[in-house]
């Protein structure tokens, strides 16, 4: 016996069913985002919210069918307080997590090409030099005449293009940066000084076969490609990013659009 009048049961039902259909609904909500925003305060909320539906539907189920509970009434309002501090404190720290995930985000992205900046881009390296593995320095041909013909918008725009084309063609765990100006900055574990040749090869030619048209004129974008390559564990980045940058320096006098390979 539920010991309430009808009317009383069917508000008590209709209060319920809302609480448990919104409170899964969110439990669902909070869940699916957690590989696109993986906070860690995701998963436990989306479990007490969770908890907190199974609860509403149990008394929900005692209350349609007139069944008698030793879940009655007062241990679930017990239960339901308790979850929604736990819901309350979580939601908050979900809200903080959130807002810094996106204060980290903005201090580790370049806002023209969305990739990351300089900084992230010295973070993401292990702490010392990996043998098989190379570091690139990519810097776009002539680009100060592509601004000064058809304007720094259009610039803008070419450079966020070359961040597109380079990420695309990545492998999963190459780590692209905009290093500078028109400069990007690659990292490529894993690879003999063959692969990170043909990696080197294969940007150059998706940036050269770029198509960008404006103004019925047609925007030709090459760059040329230094890599830094060892077959040795150990060193300091510094003399890798020193390698990369001669070896760019060396495409750039080899007659531009290159790419040149230098072991550290
Ligand atoms: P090189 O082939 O030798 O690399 O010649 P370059 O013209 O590409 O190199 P230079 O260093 O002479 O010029 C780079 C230019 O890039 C100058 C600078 O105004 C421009 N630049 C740097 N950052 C940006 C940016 O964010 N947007 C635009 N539109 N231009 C930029
Ligand atoms: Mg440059
Ligand atoms: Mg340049």
């Amino acid at each position: 016996m539920t010991h309430l009048p009808v009317v009383n049961s069917q508000r008590a039902s209709v209060f319920h069913l809302t609480a448990v259909m919104s409170l899964a609904a969110s439990a669902v909500e909070i869940w699916l985002d957690r590989h696109s925003e993986p906070l860690p305060a995701r998963r436990p909320l989306a479990a007490c919210l969770l908890v907190s539906a199974l609860i509403y539907a149990v008394r929900l189920v005692c209350i349609v069918l007139d069944i008698p509970s030793e879940f009655d009434f007062s241990t679930a309002f017990f239960l339901q307080i308790f979850f929604n501090f736990w819901i309350a404190l979580l939601v908050v720290t979900l809200v903080r997590e959130r807002r810094e995930a996106g204060l980290q985000l903005a201090a580790d992205t370049d806002a023209l090409t969305g990739v990351g900046n300089r900084r992230w881009f010295l973070g993401r390296l292990p702490p010392a030099p990996l043998a098989n593995s190379a570091l690139a320095i990519l810097d776009v041909d002539h680009f100060k005449q592509i601004n000064d013909r058809f304007g720094h918008p259009v610039g803008d725009l070419v450079l966020a293009l070359v961040a597109t084309a380079i990420r695309d063609g990545l492998r999963e765990g190459d780590v692209l940066a905009r290093y500078g100006g028109e400069e990007f900055a690659l990292f490529l574990p894993n690879v003999d000084e063959q692969d990170a040749r043909a990696v080197a090869e294969r940007l150059r030619k998706r940036i050269e076969a770029m198509s960008i048209v404006i103004d019925g004129g047609r925007v030709s974008v090459t760059a040329s490609i230094g890599v830094a390559w060892s077959d040795r564990n150990g060193g300091a980045w510094d003399a890798w990013i020193k390698t990369a940058d001669s070896a760019c320096y060396a495409a750039k006098g080899g007659g531009r659009n290159l790419v040149k390979t230098s072991a550290v």
